[in-house]
């Protein structure tokens, strides 16, 4: 074991790595009985954010250890991973007292504070110094250097030292990560993403809570253009960030959609509609092996949103149906949009299935007697079928390869 531990702190290349990074996993550990699942999901979901990067990795219970050389590159993918609390760059130098002396100043110049803490431990018993001395010898050189006093009670920066045998790791701060639950430990959920505001938030809001996304987009072309199906692709790389194994499901919508307009009322187009986007992402659920289907509704939103408008759209399906963003504020949703970077891309003006041909009066409070029987117009399963046996989908997503379009 102490082999296999002492492999791991080499590159490919034979060097020592600079860096420890060391990952705490917040929430996770609340969850005794799955932890060891939730750490190697983690684990798992952290080598694959690092890929193309040089990096070593183990994880215990409690902690993850990342050894590289790039640690500010590493880090800020750190950030976009679900499931880290917090996130600790240590620093390697040999264990000798100038060398440390020289890395605490170096990085308590780049901090601002007034009171500050040394904190060393000496797991290294070889080294001659003991820890309460040595934290003297550092404080006093970083008094004599920078203006700021002691203060171990409540000191503004708490600088810690851990003597191994290995080298010295030094380090202050805690990063802050974004916490959640790592994606994919509640198996996988429909998104149904539009090219709004709303439904990126409602997926990104999802992977948050571990559960990995599979997106369902309908398009009605020629009525919706190539842009608003790349605007699309590029929102689901976006929040592909936080997991890598999203898809997107693109449903040819225009022949149903147009079966729609030809046989129900105008003020029941949407509701209708909206039942057919359902039953068919229910029907892809089940393909996909996806446990909930996710959209963007919220609450009064639109006349499709009303608490009756929901149920009645809701009914088609026994399958859960989870919406985020429900009870937020659109205020709200854009700024979780702008944090994530969804946002900028979802205001370009590229029509989506739902506002083209808008009816002027929505029923706000439809009658399910009523859309039974406009449903009973038209062959609307045939046209499922065919929507579902046509879908084109879209993997390895790569920003890039969209942004072109827009
Ligand atoms: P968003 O809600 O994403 O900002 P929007 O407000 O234009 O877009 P709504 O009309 O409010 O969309 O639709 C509510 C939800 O229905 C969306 O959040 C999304 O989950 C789903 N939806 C709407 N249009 C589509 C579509 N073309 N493809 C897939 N899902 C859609
Ligand atoms: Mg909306």
């Amino acid at each position: 074991m102490i082999y296999f531990l002492n492999i791991l702190r080499y590159n490919v290349c034979g060097d020592f790595m600079n860096n420890l990074i060391l990952i705490k996993y917040g929430e996770l550990t609340t969850k005794k009985a799955n932890r060891n699942t939730f750490t190697k999901l983690l684990a798992n979901n952290v080598k694959n954010i690092l890929k193309g990067e040089n990096f070593n990795i183990r994880f215990d219970r409690v902690r993850m250890y990342i050894e590289c050389d790039n640690a500010d590159v590493i880090v800020e993918k750190l950030q976009k991973v679900f499931g880290i609390h917090s996130i600790v760059i240590c620093h390697k130098v040999n264990t000798n007292v100038e060398d440390i002396k020289a890395k605490v100043l170096e990085l308590l110049n780049k901090e601002k504070f007034h009171t500050f803490k040394i904190n060393t431990k000496r797991a290294d018993k070889s080294f001659e110094i003991h820890s309460m001395a040595f934290n003297n010898i550092i404080g006093g050189h970083v008094l004599k250097n920078i203006n700021c006093k002691v203060d171990v009670h409540n000191p503004d920066i708490e600088v810690k030292i851990e003597i191994r045998n290995e080298g010295t790791f030094i380090y202050t701060n805690e990063i802050k990560g974004i916490g959640g639950y790592p994606v994919g430990v509640q198996g996988k959920g429909m998104l149904m993403l539009s090219g709004g505001i709303d439904s990126p938030v409602a997926g990104y809001l999802s992977l948050k809570r571990g559960v990995d996304l599979e997106c369902l987009y309908f398009e009605s072309p020629p009525h919706t253009s190539l842009e608003s199906k790349n605007k699309v692709i590029k929102l689901a790389s976006i929040i592909n960030e936080y997991s890598g194994n999203i898809k997107v499901n693109i449903v040819p919508f225009t022949k149903l959609q147009e079966a729609i307009y030809k046989n129900v009322p105008d003020s029941y187009v949407i509701t209708i509609m909206r039942r057919m986007m359902y039953r068919i992402a229910e029907r892809l659920s089940l393909k996909h092996k996806c446990k909930v289907i996710i959209n963007g509704e919220s609450i009064g939103q639109v006349a499709s949103q009303t608490l009756t408008s929901m149920s009645v759209i809701n009914s088609v399906t026994n399958f859960p149906v989870i919406r985020p963003v429900a009870c937020m504020d659109k205020i709200e949703i854009i700024d979780i949009s702008k944090k994530i970077n969804t946002y900028e891309t979802s205001i370009l003006p590229y029509e989506d299935c739902c506002t083209i041909f808008l009816p002027t009066h929505p029923v706000i409070n439809p009658d399910i007697n009523k859309c039974i029987l406009y449903e009973s117009n038209f062959d609307y399963e045939t046209l499922i079928d065919e929507c579902i046996n046509n879908i084109e989908v879209i993997t390895n997503l790569k920003e890039e390869e969209y942004s072109e379009f827009l």
